[in-house]
């Protein structure tokens, strides 16, 4: 397969609600999506996950859209790959930001699935070796932001749960004290519960881990510093609610970092974070034949990057339910027909050929505006 062409559009999603996660408010979300198209004037989807400022990691997507127009296209030339884990190879050695990298190989995912006239989550189970029938749903779980007291928590909660949700996260900061903690858990003894602490806490704070380590929450979600290894091991030493990292696992460097270190039992795999999905597979096959496990997490997506994430999830290395909500959680309006709705706490994995969703009117007139650039 060879790409012709490539074109970007700047999406820009109001938030139904302003999302608060750790030191920073969004109420708008750019995204900007990529389109490629091939020799056979096939075009293939993906986009860029990062947020407009570097407060998660610092990316942004600003930078990967530079990186993906002035560095990836240009050394991806005229160049032909006959698998996705061929252009895998090309585009980690591009050194490119890992959300640019994986924007791009989203895109060839599609392509070579509908190439192949499969779906993407076909050709993810076949380049792993599953010859199974593909999951037509997978469980799925929602993150809730940070509110200013355990009775708002408490309530939305509750909203979600009667959404079907199966598991809830909640976004942690220093102000939840183990009071507050233990009065939302109180709440709910038995819903599978976690934190995300999104590294604001430091070592120095392990007795507020401790007198919450018999809350029975699921996991403890990056507490500690986002290039750290040490001091999460030392963390997970003292308690017995598994540590998941997600801020500091890029490549496979830092998965072995997690093995040899026993830094945590869950890793927290953002296709996005990692560089794409040939990566994602390979670190998450590396975590699961050494004992850690792995689930999905998200990063506000559109309905494209959703479907990219239904599919990851649907596959058996991840067994714990992951951060994709459904279409209508976060905007007003998506850019794709249809909408990706909670069943009984599951969410349908698009069976169509490629990544089985395709962009409405509204994006269609948006991508129309641009020009495709030749490379
Ligand atoms: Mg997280």
């Amino acid at each position: 397969m060879q790409i012709v062409s490539y074109k970007i559009h700047q999406f820009s999603f109001k938030l139904k609600h302003s999302y608060r996660f750790a030191d920073a408010i969004y109420r708008d979300r750019p995204i900007n999506i990529i389109a490629l198209k091939d020799e056979l004037g096939n075009v293939g989807l993906g986009e860029v996950e990062a947020f407009e400022f570097p407060n998660y990691i610092d990316e942004t997507q600003r930078r990967c859209v530079f990186s993906i127009t002035s560095r990836i296209m240009p050394l991806l030339g005229s160049k032909v790959y006959d698998t996705p884990f061929e252009f895998a190879r090309f585009i980690n050695s591009t050194n490119a930001p890992y959300m640019a990298r994986a924007a791009v190989e989203m895109a060839i995912w599609d392509l070579f699935a509908k190439r192949n006239g499969v779906s993407v989550q076909k050709l993810m189970m076949l380049a792993v070796g599953d010859s199974s029938a593909p999951d037509s749903s997978v469980a799925v779980g929602v993150a809730i932001g940070i509110k200013g007291s355990a009775a708002e928590v408490i309530k939305a909660v509750q909203r979600e749960l009667d959404l079907g949700y199966s598991r809830i996260k909640l976004k942690v900061n220093r102000h939840y004290s183990v009071k507050m903690l233990t009065e939302i858990r109180a709440h709910f003894p038995d819903v599978l519960m976690m934190i995300d602490c999104n590294s604001q806490f430091h070592l120095r704070d392990k007795s507020f881990f401790k007198n919450i380590d018999g809350l029975n929450f699921a996991m403890i979600e990056q507490p500690l510093g986002k290039k750290d290894f040490i001091d999460h091991a030392k963390l997970q030493a003292q308690i017995h609610t598994p540590l998941c990292l997600d801020e500091n696992i890029f490549n496979s460097e830092d998965v072995w970092k997690v093995i040899n270190r026993h830094s945590a039992g869950f890793i927290n795999m953002k296709l996005a974070r990692v560089g794409g999905i040939s990566n994602a597979l390979a670190l998450s096959a590396l975590a699961v034949n050494h004992g850690l496990q792995v689930w999905c997490g998200g990063m506000l997506e559109t309905g494209i990057g959703r479907a990219f994430n239904l599919a990851l999830a649907s596959l058996g290395y991840f067994q714990f339910p992951g951060d994709i909500s459904a279409s209508n959680r976060y905007y007003e309006k998506d850019i794709i027909n249809g909408e990706f709705e909670i069943d009984h706490g599951k969410i349908t994995v698009p069976q169509g050929v490629g990544l089985g969703v395709e962009l409405n009117e509204y994006a269609q007139e948006k991508f129309a505006e641009e020009e495709w650039i030749k490379i």
